[in-house]
């Protein structure tokens, strides 16, 4: 089968490798009906040794089951699924919590980790089936499709930002971030009520789509001048809430300044670096910081009415589809800031 295979940085490659085949009873294969390139994508894309080893990319897809292993009882043949970017058990303590990416047997797709496939390709092996998809209605309008796909990653992850941020109506919300996560950030952050939702971003296609998608105000400034420029329309001491949706040092900087004293930033940006900043700044603000890998398994239950009640349109951030063979080239425009969000179509 065919799947795209990143060996180095700048160096992603459509290849055949073996197909994705059941090697554990509690395994389902699914056949990839649409995935996408993720912006944490970019991350190896950008930095990827040839030493670390090649790896088979992506962790978002929505499939059709093609197969099952013999210990899969909840997930049939011929189901159509959300796979979220991790797969988890189901029934270990922290599943049940809501927590299924602090699963005891957790694993994520598309990451390098031996026999862990990736979802940008024809087919995919998941493991623990059972815990891991959500079955869909099988008559999913073919038009809702690019909204759930966002359920495996993005919106779930905006979602959690907004959660751990502690975003409530009435509140105010900033959002670092212009990115997919960032805008399904102020989905999140409006689909909870909040009532003045600010958007950090340079990007003035991206910061007019999310005032589309309920951001009040947008803050083109960066650094310092953020800071500044957001305080002022907080009243002079910042947001309730502040969503992390990069994972820089300077982003996270910026959102633990723009944070209200007393306030919380969520974290879903994937750390670039091994320390945090901001550490006095959070500390004589009492700032909360929380956050991490999103539960997306979890949300999908509160997520997916309004999908398709049609109240948000997550999948408004896609602006470009490819077929698999022309997947190097939407990793060339999304890190050229070409393309916002791409959508593969295998
Ligand atoms: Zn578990």
């Amino acid at each position: 089968m065919k799947a795209t295979v990143l060996h180095a940085a700048e160096d992603v490659r459509i290849e055949d490798v073996p197909d994705a085949r059941i090697e554990q009873p509690t395994d389902a294969v699914i056949r990839i009906t649409r995935a996408c390139i993720c912006g944490s994508d970019l991350w190896p894309y950008k930095s990827l040794d040839p030493s670390e080893g090649a790896r088979i990319m992506g962790h978002e897809a929505i499939g059709v089951v093609e197969e099952i292993g013999d210990d899969v009882a909840r997930i049939k043949t011929g189901d159509l699924v959300v796979m979220p970017f991790a797969f988890s058990d189901g029934t270990c303590e922290f599943c049940h919590e809501g927590l299924q990416t602090e699963c005891v047997h957790k694993g994520f797709f598309g990451n390098g980790k031996a026999g862990i496939g990736g979802a940008q390709a024809e087919a995919l092996r998941i493991p623990l089936a059972d815990g891991t998809l959500y079955p869909l209605s099988a008559d999913s309008d073919e038009a809702l499709l690019p909204s759930l796909l966002t359920l495996a990653d993005v919106l779930g992850t905006g979602h959690h930002a907004a959660v751990v941020a502690k975003v409530e109506a009435g509140k105010s919300v900033a959002v670092v971030g212009d990115g997919a996560v960032g805008l399904c950030g102020v989905i999140a952050a409006k689909r909870l009520g909040a009532e003045q939702i600010i958007i950090l971003g340079r990007h003035a296609d991206r910061t007019d789509l999310a005032r589309d998608l309920g951001a009040t105000d947008v803050v083109a400034e960066r650094g310092e001048e953020a800071v500044e420029r957001t305080r002022e329309l907080t009243g002079g001491f910042g947001a309730h809430s502040v969503l992390e949706c990069v994972g820089l040092d300077q982003s996270t900087e910026t959102a633990i300044a723009v944070a209200r004293p007393g306030g919380a930033v969520g974290r879903v940006g994937v750390p670039q670096h091994t320390a945090m900043p901001g550490a006095r700044a959070s500390f004589y603000g009492n700032v909360t910081i929380a956050g991490g890998p999103a539960p997306v398994r979890a949300y999908i239950d509160e997520l997916l009415p309004d999908i398709i009640d049609g109240k948000i349109e997550p999948g408004r951030v896609f602006d470009r589809t490819v077929g698999l063979d022309e997947v190097p080239q939407g990793y060339r425009a999304m890190n050229d800031r070409e393309s916002l969000k791409v959508m593969v179509r295998p």
